[in-house]
């Protein structure tokens, strides 16, 4: 590239005041604004006679203003009436401003631009967008550009500097032209020239049409500088150096003694590729994915023997105090009878406690360190850190998880979900790790049978809740999601409680939400593991990785509420033992369309990644990227469902562009997304 990028890399030629609130839409260089893309179009090129007017689409009329007062009734509103040769337009605006009361004013010439309706006192336009002009005015000549705006920044001044950057910054390709023409690509000056000033041969809807060749373009280079720059973070990480870990086996093959099971297939095979991983000089960065009850934890607990054989210690961190402390209650039964010390960190320990776990870890005496984000706290540091694994990844942010990184020199890292990404997903945002995935579930499991059940006969599930713990089985009563009062929510568990203990005054029941300290809940949770509770109120706290096999009935209240992530995670908190195992998901009536939609998803799906990918169309990526997605550049142009194939045309072509195109790679990048890059380095 002969070009230089410092132009475009300057900041925007504003004043103070404009440059803050183009900050404010991720325009910090000169370039931003060139790659700053209309939202939609508005069609000033045609006038239309007031009477000859259209409804049910945008039209521009022009007319003199014959009326303008404001009116109190039923609200402070200012009304205004416009005519033209063929009839009369009221122009209605509930929020206004004086100088819209001034280019309003009695005699004067006015073009509007929005929607005609029916209203009470015959055709109106709301809100409609208003220019004064003069009598013969010319109209413009191709669709002008809407763009995604902040409060305070106008149309005109948007345009204006965009236009202006659009004249004075060179437009370079960035994709060799055989690479280009290959793909089938307009160029890229062509294309942002087009998006920026249509022609006047295109339509508003060919120019919002995302298989316009300009906005293949486009997307595909958002989704090619995705791609690269996850190469090259991938590569990065290949060129770290980390401690080379190849333990003996004999912990492994001790503790695989001891287990009540074998390891599946699955197992073995991750196992494998983990500690493949583990022995080579750089460090691991593997997600580690596999559905509900695939046994992720004992994956994690030999690898954690994999790293301790060798002389190092293993940290692994769990996003909640009751997944902690499960995992802490696991990890030691299985590794104490090998003479292996954990210690437990959690944020609810008293300070001489923590001191003391503190002092084992830092010694070296703890082998294993299991705790919440409160392993990564300042006045913790391991003698000889080899390996971090953190449960449920999506849940830290990317700070949290570079914090407990650096404790070690660059330690290996496993990263488990339960969530599963969608293929399109994985191949976008976690290009730059390795993933393996637990494809088969423990034998002997029998399947989840899921039963939609209105509120309305609660009475019934009652007594089926009554017969199953009659059974010797155990049951999860889960409380509904209330987003917009946290307390309201514990409200209702507390009153669940009470009442479901009136209805079943033979059976013992327990009560854990978010708001009991990590102590209480820990042994409440002790207690339902112990068979000491039948059942067992909660709210959504518990759906992350409680294993209590002996429980066989799960109640979800409100079900319709929920995400499908969060239902398919709580309902995998039972089928966890031989019994035949039930949920139950009671919703309220009635329901919406969207609401059946997705309740139909869960009750016909029992695999967590097609639930995943019904998910995604539904609710979008966001969701599943979880904190990821604050780290990393999103997406603004592409749309993963639907550009499925430019994805792919991406993640082919970056590799190739990185080896024989680098200086075209490197000019991608700046473009796209200078000043960024250091995120992708978590
Ligand atoms: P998750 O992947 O959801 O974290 P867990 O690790 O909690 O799943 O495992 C779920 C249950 O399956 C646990 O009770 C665990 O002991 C059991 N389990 C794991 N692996 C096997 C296996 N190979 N055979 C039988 N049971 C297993
Ligand atoms: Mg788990």
């Amino acid at each position: 590239m002969n070009h230089p990028v410092d132009i475009a890399s300057q900041p925007p030629a504003a004043p103070a005041a404009t440059a803050k609130k183009l900050d404010k839409l991720g325009i910090r260089r000169r370039f931003d604004l060139v790659l700053h893309l209309p939202l939609r179009y508005e069609d000033e090129t045609h006038l239309y006679p007031i009477a000859q007017a259209p409804y049910g689409q945008a039209v521009l009329v022009e007319g003199e203003v014959t009326k303008c007062e404001v009116q109190f009734r039923p609200r402070r509103q200012l009304v205004a009436q416009i005519e033209d040769k063929s009839g009369k337009l009221v122009l209605r605006f509930i929020h206004f401003y004086p100088n819209t009361q001034q280019a309003l004013a009695v005699g004067s010439r006015v073009r509007a631009l929005g929607e005609i309706r029916r209203g009470f006192f015959g055709d109106e336009m709301v809100h409609p967008k208003l220019r004064a002009v003069r009598e013969g005015e010319a109209l413009a000549d191709s669709l002008t550009p809407v763009y995604p705006t902040v409060n305070g920044l106008t149309q005109p001044v948007l345009r204006r500097l965009i236009h202006a950057e659009l004249k004075a910054l060179p437009l370079a390709e960035t994709l060799p032209d055989e690479l280009r023409r290959s793909l089938g690509l307009m160029p890229f000056a062509d294309a942002v020239q087009l998006l920026h000033h249509p022609g006047p041969e295109y339509s508003a809807t060919q120019l919002t049409d995302g298989n316009l060749p300009a906005w293949q373009r486009l997307k595909f280079d958002e989704l090619l500088a995705q791609q690269l720059s996850m190469r090259l973070a991938y590569r990065a990480r290949r060129e770290g150096t980390a401690p080379v870990i190849s333990g003996d086996g004999s912990l492994r093959s001790r503790l695989a003694a001891n287990l009540p099971f074998a390891l599946t297939g699955a197992q073995q095979k991750v196992l494998a590729e983990i500690t493949a991983d583990l022995a080579l000089p750089h460090p691991m960065n593997r997600l580690l994915q596999g559905d509900v009850g695939s046994g992720k934890t004992i994956v994690a607990a030999m690898s954690a023997l994999a790293a301790i054989e060798a002389g190092f210690q293993v940290a692994l961190m769990a996003p909640t105090e009751i997944l902690a402390e499960q995992h802490y209650l696991k990890l030691s039964a299985w590794l104490a009878p090998l003479g292996i010390s954990v210690a437990w960190l959690s944020g609810s320990l008293r300070k001489k406690a923590r001191g003391e776990m503190a002092a084992s870890i830092a010694s070296g005496e703890a082998r294993l360190a299991v705790g919440t984000h409160a392993l990564f706290q300042d006045d913790v540091s391991f003698e000889r850190l080899g390996l971090v694994i953190v449960d449920e990844q999506h849940r830290f942010g990317v700070g949290q998880r570079l914090a407990l990184q650096q404790k070690g020199a660059e330690p290996h890292q496993l990263m488990m979900s339960a969530t599963p990404i969608p293929r399109t997903l994985a191949m976008s945002f976690y290009a730059d790790l390795d993933v393996s995935v637990i494809d088969e579930l423990p034998p002997g499991r029998t399947p989840i049978v899921t039963k939609l059940i209105s509120a309305e006969r609660r009475d019934a599930v009652v007594s089926y809740v009554n017969k199953t713990c009659g059974e010797g089985n155990q049951v999860y009563w889960v409380c509904p999601l209330i987003e917009e009062s946290e307390a309201l929510q514990l409200q209702t568990a507390v009153d669940t409680h009470v009442v479901l203990q009136q209805d079943l005054p033979q059976w013992r029941i327990g009560l854990v939400h978010g708001r009991m300290k990590a102590a209480e809940k820990a042994a409440v949770m002790a207690q339902f593991a112990a068979g000491e509770l039948h059942l067992l109120v909660a709210t959504t706290v518990i759906e992350v990785g409680v294993d209590v096999p002996n429980a066989s009935l799960m109640v979800i209240e409100h079900a319709e509420r929920m995400g499908l992530a969060q239902l398919h995670q709580l309902r995998g908190r039972v089928g966890r033992g031989a019994a035949k195992s039930t949920c139950v998901l009671l919703f309220e009536t009635p329901l919406s369309e969207l609401a059946k939609a997705r309740l139909k998803v869960i009750y016909e799906n029992t695999d967590g990644f097609e639930i995943a990918r019904q998910d995604l169309n539904i609710r979008g990526p966001g969701e599943f990227l979880g904190a990821r997605q604050s780290g990393l550049p999103m997406l603004r142009f592409a749309d993963l469902e639907a550009d499925i194939e430019l994805l792919e045309a991406a993640r082919q072509l970056a590799p190739q562009l990185l080896q024989r195109w680098p200086q075209h790679a490197h000019a991608h990048l700046v473009r796209w997304l200078a000043g960024r890059e250091h995120f992708l380095k978590a």
